[in-house]
């Protein structure tokens, strides 16, 4: 199973819990899309559905245009100056 990265804090509404699309249960997770659903929810879902579209970012696959992970991050070592 690919593993999502989320670990972008936009992932993480303190605005509280939400029923989660996938299994019911309470989450505060979200997706890119504003989904309540679990990480691990969201890449079961991707796991059972690879014929879904992709997202990609500059030609990397990140999984499903529905459950995706984060793009990589920018602020590498290079630029600080
Ligand atoms: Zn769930």
């Amino acid at each position: 199973m690919a593993l999502l990265n989320w670990r972008s804090s936009s992932h993480f509404d303190h605005s509280g819990d939400c029923p989660c699309t996938q299994c019911g249960r309470p989450t505060p997770m979200r997706s890119h899309t504003g989904e309540p659903v679990h990480k691990v929810c969201a890449e079961d879902w991707n796991d059972r559905n690879p014929n879904s579209p992709r997202h990609e970012h500059e030609g990397r696959d990140l999984g499903t245009a529905r459950f995706h992970s984060d793009p990589p991050s920018k602020n590498r070592k290079d630029g600080a100056r």
